[in-house]
């Protein structure tokens, strides 16, 4: 049998693209992995589809799992021949009990890497716009924890010593004892003006930050409601903070976006959101599967050589057309000499990734837009009397094309290549989080995402608004009672992007 082995993984500090390649790339490859951290729960879109995914953290009605039992699973796990990925948020070794998982581990015999990770010591501070050290304020920091280990009998924090320590000081699990922690530093010497910032959420659209002095700290995270997860910064740097503050001075700071894409989909949208500063939220209404003939749609593509145009009116129509072709097919070219035409810049860019060029190109990625961008070519690209065209669609779709086409005197043929059903799993939590805490926007990218949202029987959040990618999505929303506040000019998703910050200029 084939001999196990366990990676030892920091997951970050929360924003997900502060995980290593190393750590994504062993990600992809595990057989097993097993998580606490928040964060990793995105990550886990990196693991193969099969993987085993075991959550050992603490969860609204349980504690997580004692330490013990975590080490006796990673060595079982491993024990099976299989490679397991353990993630940790921040670097395993920071105070994250890493070390005693490696010492378990070794002490069974099974075979370790650790891929340390970027510790929220550090990452926390430079987000809320702290260098933990600096040329002009000092020459150390000192990390240490605001919670020790409730059975040891007495407290091993050098109190004292911390005090007097020069230098930047951060304390990670420091918030339960912020008041007492501050008043203890301040009787063994620390000057009560010292400058202190605290940071929970650190990375996440969710940070929020505050700052004061060793003396006022407590009062003002009391008064704001700053709890864990959090890091404690103290010392000169923070003064830095009003100059070199970024994260929160992004466009879409502070905003909770949903993104109701597929899965699979939503990724384009939540990280061009979540780089601008939005907290995302991904709540996808609707899955892609097979269509209902699946027969039907492997005889359109293996004779889609025989076509004069391939028309491709959504991205996973793409997506789809092309597993199946190349299922059956090795080679680009036994696609023949067809001409191409696409719905949109989203569905040219598929295209463009198989190396096929548009000949016809929607101006506005809608059906209506699509005809008329064949009425306009047609100087350039001859009458379309006769021409034969195979049109890729979902099952959803509308007729508009098919009939648009035909009026120009084409002779059309469709290939449905998949279907959209209603998501109902919820793994993240996401439909929980809306209904109880609410949102600022729910972007809709479809109308079929518009359809699903709506059988999910969410009750719309106060206050929020609806980002629509454009004219018939909205005209979906409104059919369902819902005005949309933004809607997208250009309808892809860098318009629906831009759309959104642009309501938060304004
Ligand atoms: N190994 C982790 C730390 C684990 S201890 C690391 O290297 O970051 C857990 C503590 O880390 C929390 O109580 C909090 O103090 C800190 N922490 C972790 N992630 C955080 C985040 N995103 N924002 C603020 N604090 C965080």
């Amino acid at each position: 049998m084939q001999e196990g082995k366990v990676y030892l993984i920091g997951a970050g500090p929360g924003d997900t693209g502060l995980m290593t390649i190393k750590g994504r790339e062993l990600i992809s490859k595990a057989d097993v992995v097993i998580y606490d951290a928040l964060s990793s729960l995105d990550m886990l879109q990196w693991a193969k589809p099969q993987v085993e995914k075991i959550y050992v953290g603490k969860r609204a009605s349980r504690h997580a799992l004692p330490q013990e039992e975590i080490n006796q699973l990673l060595v079982k796990e491993a024990k099976k021949g299989l490679m397991v990925v353990r993630l940790k948020g921040g670097d395993p070794y920071v105070f994250g009990r890493g070390g005693e998982e490696a010492d378990a581990l070794v002490e069974a015999g099974v075979g370790f890497e650790v891929v340390p990770g970027i510790t929220s010591a550090i990452a926390g501070p430079a987000y809320a716009g702290i260098p933990v050290t600096h040329r002009a304020y000092c020459t150390q920091f000192t990390v240490f924890t605001g919670h020790e280990d409730p059975t040891k009998p007495e407290s091993t924090l050098d109190i004292e010593g911390i005090a007097k320590a020069k230098g930047t000081k951060v304390v990670l699990m420091g918030m339960s004892n912020l008041a007492r922690l501050m008043k203890q530093l301040v009787e063994h010497g620390q000057s009560p003006d010292t400058p202190v910032a605290i940071v929970q959420w650190a990375t996440t659209g969710r940070q929020r930050s505050v700052d004061g002095t060793v003396d006022t700290i407590a009062k003002i995270a009391e008064e704001q409601g700053l709890g864990a997860p959090a890091i404690i910064v103290i010392g000169d740097v923070v003064k830095e903070r009003t100059k070199l503050d970024w994260f929160e001075k992004l466009p879409l700071f502070g905003r909770r976006i949903v993104v109701t894409r597929t899965r699979k989909q939503a990724g384009a949208l939540s990280h061009k959101l979540a780089a601008l500063g939005a907290e995302v939220v991904e709540l996808p209404t609707i899955k892609i599967v097979p269509p209902s003939n699946p027969r039907e749609f492997a005889e359109a593509v293996v004779h889609s050589h025989s076509y004069d145009w391939l028309v491709f009116t959504s991205p996973n129509g793409v997506d789809k057309f092309f597993e199946g072709f190349f299922a059956v097919y090795s080679d680009i070219r036994s696609i023949g000499g067809a001409r191409i035409a696409a719905i949109g810049p989203g569905t040219a860019a598929k295209l463009k990734a198989h190396g096929l060029a548009v000949d016809v190109l929607a101006k506005e990625s809608v059906a209506e837009g699509l005809v008329q961008a064949f009425k306009d070519a047609q100087e350039d690209i001859g009458t379309l009397e006769h021409m034969t065209m195979l049109w890729v669609h979902g099952e959803q779709a509308r007729r508009v094309v098919a009939d648009g086409l035909t009026s120009l005197g084409a002779i059309v043929d469709e290939c449905i290549a998949y279907d959209t059903e209603p998501e109902l799993d919820d793994p993240t939590g996401a439909q929980q989080l809306i209904m109880q805490s609410g949102a600022d926007v729910i972007t809709f990218t479809s109308s079929s995402t518009v359809e699903s949202f709506m059988q999910l029987d969410i009750e719309w959040p106060e206050n929020c608004i609806a980002a629509s990618i454009g004219p018939i999505t909205s005209r979906t929303l409104h059919e369902h009672g819902i005005e949309p506040e933004i809607e997208a000019q250009d309808h892809d998703i860098n318009g629906l992007v831009k759309a959104i910050v642009e309501f938060y200029q304004d």
